[in-house]
């Protein structure tokens, strides 16, 4: 469970401070799908880092899981993200010279992991994909939404608890980004939470919740009544 409080991230470029975020109060339970929106500047990516460990707040405190995330130095951060949190991107971040499986393989291959048992998980998190077919393609073989495919299972390979998706179907057309959010709805409904980040409604619609940015501040909270899709 995610449990954000009064959170506040300031930005500080010489003498111009930026509030990025103000005061932010959310509860993600587990199992839960939820749709990030707001105007371009109004605080999603640096909540989405902040929520990724990547970044730290200035205020205010965030427990994963019950554990307050200001008490973990960065070794202990990086353990807490490599073995609970996948990233999917917009620009889907893969290798162009390697096959989908050495791509989706990567943070096993920095986990020090075995050949073999890289290869088989690589394999399995591509078949969660529907991708198993592709699995020797590079990326320059591959359609956008079969790319963002390969890089979902990249995220899952781990088993996250959570999955951060920034703008997921940025660059993929209409068809390509309906297949994906199926695809995040498929995971949300083998239990995974997802955190994924839209300007678009439509695709905002698939998950189970909305929350609305402006300015730095949670603006909205808002539960979708039915899914898109959902089954
Ligand atoms: P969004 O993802 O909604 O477009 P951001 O979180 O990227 O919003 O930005 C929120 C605000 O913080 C903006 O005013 C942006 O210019 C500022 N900001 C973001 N990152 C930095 C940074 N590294 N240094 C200074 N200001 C930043
Ligand atoms: P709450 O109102 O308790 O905060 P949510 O709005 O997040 O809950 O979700 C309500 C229920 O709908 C949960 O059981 C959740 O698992 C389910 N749900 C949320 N999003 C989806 C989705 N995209 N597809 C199917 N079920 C969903």
């Amino acid at each position: 469970m995610i449990e954000i409080q009064n959170l506040c991230k300031t930005y500080q470029t010489g003498s111009v401070k930026v509030n990025a975020l103000k005061d932010v109060n959310l509860t993600v339970e587990d199992g839960h799908f939820i749709a990030v929106m707001g105007p371009s500047g109004s605080g999603k990516s640096t909540f989405m880092n902040i929520l990724g460990l990547l970044d730290h707040p200035t205020d205010g405190s965030y427990l994963l899981d019950e554990v307050d995330t200001r008490s973990l130095d960065e070794y202990r951060l990086a353990a807490v993200r490599n073995r609970k949190i996948g990233f999917v991107f917009q620009n889907f971040n893969l290798l162009p010279r390697l096959s989908a499986q050495r791509n989706v393989e990567l943070p096993l291959f920095y986990a020090g992991v075995a050949a073999n048992e890289r290869r088989a998980l690589a394999a399995a998190a591509l078949e969660r994909v529907g991708l198993l077919s592709h699995i020797d393609h590079r990326p320059n073989e591959l359609s956008g939404g079969q790319r963002q495919r390969v890089a979902i299972a990249r995220a899952i390979i781990n088993h996250p608890s959570i999955l951060l998706a920034d703008e997921p179907t940025g660059n993929l057309d209409s068809a390509s980004s309906y297949e994906i959010m199926t695809l995040f709805q498929e995971l949300h409904r083998q239990g995974s939470t997802i955190i994924l980040v839209t300007h678009e409604p439509e695709i905002a619609q698939h998950a189970g919740r909305i929350v609305h940015f402006r300015d730095g501040s949670l603006v909205k909270n808002e539960k979708v009544e039915s899914p898109l899709d959902a089954r």
